[in-house]
């Protein structure tokens, strides 16, 4: 009989708790992906001499490397460090940039990487995907996802909550993304499992009533961060994740540098993107994100994250240009820079009370 099933790629071990960051020694051991125990350690500029210090003692003789700035050279240089100094894995401990990073070094260098969380800022934990800075860009490279992931709930906990709320934004924009997938269904298939692990991924978050101060939302988030990045893999691309809400975040960062972070522009983003279907389904579905950015005090209107309507519009304008071949809601509408000026302002009327 054919075997008709499809093999999927994911990491040895997902771990998300308190405490988890002392445990990597016996982690790294236990799932053998590192037992003469010759590691590297990369570490971002936020993690303080805490987190080096609860390596040293759980990862004897690991080497550290400080991680700073989320670039391609940062990468390229972590990387050749790594292949002159044959390691077994590298650890990369920190936030988005410094995970990123230390995936795209590790892919150079042709190790495994093992993915430390210190904050839920995005999906990108557990993605097959490094988003760099270079000359003055930002790209997107594909690299093996994290053979590992460990979500340390003692550091979410340190890392300033803007940073941890973000990850609420990214992971229900996944509701947006789908519906721009769905649209272009006729033109490029589209994978019923990624979309199904997306959606509950975002459903899982999105009618809550606790916050980031419970250790159950933080798990839960955290949980959908990791099944979000597995969507993508599932999908061999961001498709399940990322729809006219990122080409809006995309926009807003190459013509507003500093404006906000990824997970709030997402969060925005999705709202926008679902008041420009206009059916009552999206309109419920609306409601529904507009209460959770709300209820997690993430912004919902331009002005929220310091952008004018004007400049809302000129990057909703500009958004179907950063991800070329991408079919989404505003590539369906194709409206002109009047019209979105309007259907922006309309949007800040319906939702700003
Ligand atoms: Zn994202």
């Amino acid at each position: 009989m054919p075997l008709l099933a499809r093999m999927l790629t994911a990491p040895l071990t997902v771990t998300v708790r308190r405490g988890a960051v002392a445990q990597l020694g016996s982690l790294l051991s236990d799932s053998r992906v590192a037992t003469s125990g010759h590691v590297a350690v990369a570490v971002g500029p936020g993690q303080g001499d805490q987190v080096s210090s609860l390596i040293a003692s759980s990862i004897v003789g690991a080497s550290m490397f400080r991680v700073d700035g989320g670039t391609v050279d940062a990468a390229v240089s972590l990387g050749a460090d790594l292949r002159k100094g044959a390691y077994e894995a590298v650890v990369g401990i920190g936030g988005g940039k410094t995970i990123d990073t230390t995936k795209y070094a590790a892919s150079l260098a042709g190790i495994p990487m093992v993915a430390v969380a210190t904050n839920l800022s995005h999906d990108g934990i557990c993605s097959p995907v490094s988003s760099l800075e270079y000359d003055g860009g930002k790209g997107s490279f594909g690299v093996p996802m994290p053979l590992a992931i460990v979500v340390d709930l003692d550091f979410v906990r340190a890392a300033p909550v803007r940073l941890v709320r973000a990850g609420i934004g990214d992971v229900i924009s996944n509701l947006s993304a789908i519906e721009d997938w769905l649209l272009a269904a006729s033109c490029e298939p589209v994978d019923g499992l990624a979309v199904s692990m997306a959606r509950t991924a975002a459903y899982a978050v999105l009618d809550r009533q606790d916050s980031v101060d419970s250790d159950s939302f933080l798990t839960t988030l955290a949980e959908s961060l990791i099944l979000s990045g597995m969507a993508m893999v599932v999908a061999g691309s961001s498709r399940p994740c990322s729809g006219a809400d990122h080409e809006i975040l995309h926009a807003v960062d190459q013509l507003f540098p500093g404006t906000s972070n990824h997970g709030e522009l997402a969060g925005l983003g999705a709202a926008f993107g679902f008041f420009l279907r206009e059916d009552d389904e999206s309109r419920a579905k609306l409601a529904a994100v507009v209460r959770c950015l709300r209820r997690h005090s993430l912004p919902v209107v331009p002005g929220e994250v310091g952008l004018s309507l004007d400049q809302f519009a000129e990057a909703v304008c500009f958004a179907p240009e950063t991800r070329p071949g991408r079919y989404t809601i505003l590539e369906h509408l194709a409206l002109t820079p009047q019209q979105v000026r309007e259907r922006v302002g309309e949007y800040v009327r319906s939702v700003d009370h």
